[in-house]
């Protein structure tokens, strides 16, 4: 029995015991709609037989090689298809094992280009409040949760936040949501002038925050904004689209929805979908090669790292993804979502909010619409809600975030791209 699986105390959780597309069963047979697609990791759905062939043929070649030693035509072919839909100007692959290890290895990339290239005063990072890149030291340093952070505080990079463009209570009267992106984008120039350019190596957000809000998109021209900024103080964008990436908002990778490239970009859950443990940190040629012909000294390796299973049943997943049109179904499937739950909540007095793109849809959990109060903590809406939506056979993934100092409660829809329309109402009759 392992009593090293992190769960709150007291909670008791079923025994999954199977799945079949977008349904899990647990062991005494209750079937449940998983629209939360594992916090928005499995694309597919469950038992999609495409991986399982892949994972399976794999294992009967060779179950692993040190990626120290070889490399491995999985790995390579993964590589290349993930170049090959990168966005503009991102050329370079390091594959990794999970979310966070890609935003550990893009923190220290970033570090190390500085290093190469005469610049060792920028360490600095500059991330958003209310965000969360994962829990290695270097992924916790960025995040923008003060309270996860302070344990730490001693071991941890030095990093700033600025308010993320999407915290609609610090806007001014009247303002709108253009006018609201922009002034918070120019919050970075400040920022960075603040601390000073030459102190500045990277500026690190999600394209559409997923981890703490549900799924909140930009407003349009954002990261526009933010990339000119970035350029003119010689400052990296680090894009995390460890949730938002892999075709779940409807492009492969996010940042193409806001018209702009990173110079380095992180994604995991997605590209595993749910079969293997896996994730990419992407640049440009550009960092790769000063680091390249540099001293020498850049560190990232970890043994299972590029693992040829992991690999195999990756580029499976990216396969179905870009030749058997599922962004393209992610798209379209999650407006008919976001259609289907306006129409049964757009109305609802507890219903503050309904958003996201594509099959990454987020409502806002509110006692009282009007003014968007939130409920107060200690209610734990959040929970409650999980828990009867559960009890009907239906799996979302609540969130209790802050909003500007405020709690919030929030629900994420991510569910598998393979969602048909029975299943929309489906997700819809159960909420
Ligand atoms: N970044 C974001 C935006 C995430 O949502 C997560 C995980 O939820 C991570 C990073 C960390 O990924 P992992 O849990 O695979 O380490």
């Amino acid at each position: 029995m392992s009593h090293l699986i992190p769960r709150a105390p007291g909670a008791v959780r079923p025994m999954v015991d199977r799945g079949e597309g977008v349904y899990l069963i647990d062991q005494s047979g209750k079937r449940y709609l998983d629209a939360s697609g594992g916090a928005a990791v499995s694309c597919l759905g469950h038992s999609d037989p495409a991986v399982i062939a892949a994972i399976k043929a794999q294992l009967d070649r060779v179950a692993f090689a040190h990626t120290g030693f070889f490399t491995s035509e999985p790995a390579e072919r993964l590589a290349d298809l993930l170049i090959a839909h990168a966005p503009a100007g991102i050329d370079r692959v390091c594959l990794v094992s999970g979310g966070s290890e890609a935003m550990e290895a893009a923190l220290k990339l970033a570090r190390q280009y500085m290093l190469e290239s005469g610049q060792p005063g920028r360490h600095r990072v500059i991330a958003r409040r209310q965000s969360y890149h994962g829990t290695t030291l270097g992924a916790l340093a960025t995040g923008g949760n003060a309270g996860r952070r302070a344990p730490f505080a001693p071991l941890l990079a030095e990093t700033t936040h600025i308010a993320p463009c999407y915290a609609y209570r610090g806007r001014a009267e009247g303002e709108s949501d253009e006018a609201y992106g922009l002034r918070v984008a120019d919050e970075l120039e400040t920022e960075i002038e603040r601390l000073g350019p030459e102190t500045v190596m990277a500026f690190v957000a999600e394209p559409v925050v997923g981890a703490t809000l549900g799924a909140v998109p930009a407003v349009s021209g954002y990261f526009r904004r933010i990339r000119e900024i970035c350029d003119r103080h010689g400052v990296l964008l680090i894009l995390d689209e460890v949730m938002c990436g892999m075709g779940r908002t409807g492009t492969l990778f996010a940042c193409e929805q806001d018209g702009i490239a990173p110079d380095i970009v992180t994604i995991a859950k997605g590209l595993g979908a749910d079969y293997q443990p896996v994730g990419a940190m992407l640049c440009t040629g550009r960092i790769h090669d000063a680091i390249a012909a540099g001293s020498g000294a850049f560190q990232h390796g970890h043994t299972y790292m590029g693992h040829p299973t992991a690999a195999a049943a990756a580029l499976a997943v990216l396969t179905r993804l870009t030749r058997d049109g599922l962004v393209a179904r992610a798209r379209r499937m999650g407006e008919r979502l976001e259609a289907s739950l306006r129409a049964a909540f757009a109305e609802h007095s507890h219903i503050g909010d309904i958003r996201g793109r594509g099959l990454f849809r987020g409502l806002e959990l509110v006692e009282d619409r009007a003014s968007r109060r939130p409920f107060a903590p200690d209610l734990r809406v959040h929970a409650r809600l999980k828990a009867a939506a559960f009890e009907a056979g239906l799996i979302c993934y609540p969130m209790g975030g802050t909003v500007d100092g405020r709690a919030g409660d929030h629900v994420l829809l991510a569910p598998p791209f393979i969602l048909e329309d029975s299943h929309v109402s489906e997700i819809t009759d159960k909420l």
